[in-house]
């Protein structure tokens, strides 16, 4: 198969700068494109954390003020363990430090429609004829609505084939209908299946309108903002184009979360040495001060405490879930009500519920270990990575059929123990009641040692690698090219 030539556009890349899972898709998509040796190349704005990895980018190429309200700008090349970047430096829209979208008071910059047309404008020209880089790439993959107004360029002025992937559909950067003379994009874009949203310009509607293909974070998630329920006001158009749209499965990295080389458990284990896990719940009761208990299943919760997460369901259980009998170790902070829930649940049950409130990415890593089983009843989830890491780690999910959640977890049954897929627990309504059955039935299967081995042993086999994720992004390439012609 033949090499293909990428850019791939990004606001946000890890280790850097990362708000969420679009950070780290951006660092470990393209790394894994490299590997699989196509010619792939970043493309991310020049903001300070990039320029102190990087002191020694040198000047690619120059640009001139590309539309009335951009700014000229330059292009510095860099690399990341081989890995091409190209960082877009305009100190003016960039040299901002902290979170990139939000000043901070917690509000939008109020330049961003300039910020990440600049951006997405600048995507576009990498793909066209007249790229100052001498490079051309075979496709332009831009990501959520900071990079979406590309696809708009490549259609209406030519260039190369485009996708867009959405990574949050709530987020879809709609601005004044006045920045679509500012960006410089031709009045004739303003129609209902170009740019224009509700008398807005929304970058986010553009690229779904106008990219050569779409994508998004799991096959089911694909379906699901198909309706108007999860779609954000965007679910007709992507009726419309439900033929461009798929869903490729985020992978995890697969170094950091594995129990057989994770330095910070207590201690190592793998599917064929599963026993060594005990000494990790072992370790965990004793660092959150529940009871050394051997005879119940220790539930564990990692999880930013928003609605989305359908924790809500769990503290309407409370004290229930201490009756089956079983522990809860929770880590999680955000929303304050929900915060408030689980610590007073945690004080009236000490020694059976315990409560981290924070960010502890080594305590997330001793939680999958050392729990038995992990919850995460999620209302929705494009994607999801805790049910992922905690499959690797034997330690079978309990979640909603939502999402990338009902593409990687297997309801455990006669049937699907049998063909060896079962890996944990689905429940299909988002309501106490069917929570609490799934608690008693995995509770149940714990204390089958056997039948638990087996859920357990089904996840940890199952493949999450970006390699396979990357497999399926080049097959997408490769269909984009082929429909552009
Ligand atoms: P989302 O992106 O919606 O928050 P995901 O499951 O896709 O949910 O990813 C969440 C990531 O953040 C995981 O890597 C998870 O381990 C981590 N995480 C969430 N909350 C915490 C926390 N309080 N402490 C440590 N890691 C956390």
């Amino acid at each position: 198969m033949s090499r293909l030539a990428i850019l791939f556009a990004a606001s946000e890349m890890a280790p850097w700068v990362k708000t969420g899972g679009l950070g780290d898709v951006a660092a470990a998509l393209p790394a894994a494109l490299r590997r699989a040796r196509h010619d792939i190349r970043v493309l991310i704005p020049a903001y300070p954390a990039l320029h102190k990895a990087f002191p020694g980018a040198t000047v690619l190429a120059d640009l001139p003020a590309l539309a009335p309200a951009l700014p000229p700008a330059r292009l510095l090349a860099a690399e990341a363990d081989g890995l091409p970047l190209i960082l877009l430096d305009c100190p003016e829209l960039f040299a901002r430090s902290g979170n990139p979208y939000l000043d901070a008071l917690g509000h939008d910059w109020p330049d961003n429609a300039i910020r990440f047309g600049l951006l997405s404008r600048v995507a576009a020209l990498l793909g066209q004829a007249g790229s100052p880089l001498g490079w051309q790439p075979d496709v332009v993959h831009v990501n959520d609505w900071q990079t979406a107004l590309a696809p708009a360029w490549l259609h209406y002025e030519g260039g190369a084939a485009s996708v867009v992937t959405v990574h949050n559909i709530a987020f879809q950067g709609t601005f004044a209908a006045g920045h679509l003379m500012a960006l410089g994009l031709p009045e004739y874009a303003w129609r209902f299946d170009g740019v224009e949203y509700h008398g807005q310009l929304s970058f986010l509607k553009a690229g779904l309108q106008l990219a050569t293909l779409i994508s998004t974070v799991s096959p089911t998630y694909a379906g699901e903002i198909q309706h108007a329920h999860f779609g954000y006001g965007l679910a007709p158009l992507l009726r419309h184009r439900a033929d461009a749209l798929r869903g490729i499965l985020n992978g995890v990295d697969t170094a950091l979360w594995n129990p057989a080389s994770d330095p910070t458990l207590a201690a190592p284990y793998a599917a064929n040495r599963l026993a060594a896990k005990r000494e990790n719940k072992r370790a965990l009761q004793g660092e959150m001060g529940l009871e050394p208990a051997v005879d119940r299943p220790l539930f564990g919760i990692i999880s930013r405490l928003t609605q989305q997460k359908g924790l809500d369901l769990v503290l309407t259980l409370g004290e229930g879930i201490t009756q089956l009998p079983a522990q809860l170790a929770v880590l999680g902070s955000g929303d304050k009500a929900i915060e408030a829930g689980f610590s007073s649940l945690a004080a009236s049950h000490p020694g059976q519920i315990a409560v981290r409130l924070g960010f502890d990415e080594a305590l997330a890593h001793r939680i999958e270990a050392g729990a038995d089983c992990f919850l995460m009843p999620s209302r929705f989830e494009p994607c999801g990575l805790n049910q992922m890491y905690s499959l690797r780690y034997g330690t079978p999910p309990i979640v909603r059929a939502t999402g990338g959640l009902a593409d990687t977890v297997v309801d455990a049954s006669d049937a699907t123990l049998a063909d060896r897929t079962g890996n944990g627990f689905v429940i299909d309504e988002a309501t106490p009641h069917a929570l609490w059955l799934a608690l008693e039935r995995a509770t149940r299967c714990w204390h089958k040692r056997k039948v638990w081995q087996r859920i357990q042993q089904n996840g940890m086999r199952r493949d999450f690698s970006w390699e396979h994720a990357a497999h399926d992004y080049v097959a997408l390439y490769r269909d984009a090219i082929a429909a552009h012609g």
